[in-house]
């Protein structure tokens, strides 16, 4: 697993992403299915919330990981 170069995973399902470094049992990453995974390193991860920030496609971080993004 490719942590480093990119440690950012996106749900295509649910538009949650998870930080890798600091993923818990708590973040499901084991249940989601192979189809709706979405690595992204550093500078695509900053792209994407400069993007949508504000839009109904807005970046919800994990609770569990990433909390600084966490919009719900
Ligand atoms: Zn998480």
């Amino acid at each position: 697993m490719v942590f480093w170069g990119f440690p950012y995973l996106l749900n295509t399902a649910t538009r949650e992403v998870h930080y890798l470094p600091a993923k818990t049992e708590q973040c499901g990453i084991s249940r989601m299915k192979r189809k709706n995974k979405q690595y992204l390193c550093r500078n695509s991860f900053d792209r994407l919330v400069i993007d949508l920030y504000g839009s109904d496609l807005e970046i919800n971080g994990c609770r569990h990981c990433l909390s600084k993004h966490d919009t719900d």
